[in-house]
């Protein structure tokens, strides 16, 4: 074409490059943004940007580069692109894109260069829509047996409900909570999506050894005619809690550890450790006897080797002698130690440290 000698199909290579260009753009691209969360449309939907540790001055070069990355059409070979704003005005930016490759393997690399216009337009992704408009699939409501939740229950619960929350919400759209109703019985999450209830579900029941149950209310036909229901799942947290007591094959116990399916006890009567989950037999002898309050504080006065232990309520001062034998580490004049009191029986309570171990 130019009359240099030709290197491939009778081109040099600056009229073959000339001829298979390493990318194709139309310009100019209209880039749809949320205006509340910042993610995009794409053609296959909505792309999210928050959770992707973007600077909020960086917001419009990453939409940008997230739009163009997916517009462009890459014809060479080992393709490089690098963008940079030529003008910025209020709702259009001219981006100059600097386009690296081969238009052939045989030939060197070489560098074009694409003028693109970028035209911002506003809207709400459907996320955002939802959200303020308070859609919800599922309401998971968290009680507990025959007491209210404690403060520590109700931030424990809220932390895993907002956690999860946030590490779905890349990959489920409705992964959000448009309210949350917290009174005195418990706290209520009405949740986006059905499968984040159910997931948090599946974690509390099995944290908390609580009891579930599912509840499908129907609320209306959608346009075709199908049934459309609302899930409510009840989660019911023991009434019981570590240091409180319970009794588990009619042996009265104080509860160690609690969680991933698994009650570690200590049996106050034979004097060791134990568990069971909520598939075992003796889980069904379990009850509960007395919050961790009822137990009584005491130290000990006197302590001779060989001889009974005499001990010192700390609020009556009441002096009691007890075996040596229930005290299974060390003890010393002086020491704190608690006690539970069960009609005429008095149990020593073991050491906090010997139940961690
Ligand atoms: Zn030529
Ligand atoms: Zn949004």
């Amino acid at each position: 074409m130019c009359g240099k000698p030709s290197v491939l199909e009778g081109l040099c290579a600056n009229c073959y490059n000339d001829g298979h260009p390493l990318i194709e753009v139309s310009t100019p691209l209209t880039l749809l943004a949320c205006k509340k969360c910042g993610s995009i449309k794409l053609a296959d939907g909505w792309r999210k940007i928050a959770g992707d540790g973007i600077h909020p001055d960086d917001v419009a070069d990453y939409q940008i580069e997230l739009l163009v990355e997916r517009s462009i059409k890459i014809l060479g070979k080992d393709v490089q692109i690098s963008l940079e704003d030529e003008r910025k005005l209020d709702r259009v930016t001219h981006t100059i894109m600097t386009i690296s490759g081969r238009s052939h393997e045989s030939l060197a690399p070489h560098d074009e260069e694409y003028s693109v216009e970028i035209r911002f337009r506003y809207g709400t992704c459907e996320t955002c829509g939802m959200m303020s408009g308070g859609y919800y699939e599922a309401i998971l409501q968290v009680r507990a047996d025959g007491r209210g939740l404690t403060d520590d229950e109700k931030t424990a619960v809220t932390h895993t409900v907002t956690d999860t929350t946030v590490a779905r919400y890349k990959s489920d759209d409705k992964a959000f909570i448009t309210n949350t109703i917290d009174d005195k019985y418990g706290i209520d999450f009405y949740i986006g999506s059905e499968n984040l209830c159910k997931y948090l579900a599946d974690e509390f029941e099995m944290q908390y050894l609580a009891e579930r149950k599912d509840n499908y209310k129907l609320v209306g036909e959608d346009k075709t005619g199908k049934r459309k229901y609302r899930t409510t799942i009840l989660i019911r947290l023991p009434r019981f809690t570590v240091g409180d007591f319970v009794k588990v094959d009619g042996n009265p116990c104080e509860i160690v550890a609690m969680g991933r399916n698994m009650l570690t006890s200590y049996d106050l009567k034979r004097r060791e450790r134990f568990s069971i989950n909520p598939r075992s037999p003796r889980w069904r002898t379990l009850e509960f006897l007395a919050p961790r309050s009822s137990r009584r504080e005491f130290m000990i006065t006197t302590y001779t080797y060989g001889q009974p232990v005499q001990i010192m309520d700390s609020i009556s001062f009441e002096i009691l002698d007890v075996e040596q034998s229930v005290f299974e580490s060390e003890i010393a004049a002086g020491e704190k130690i608690y006690a539970l009191q069960l009609e005429d029986e008095l149990y020593i309570l073991p050491h906090q440290n010997q139940l961690k171990e």
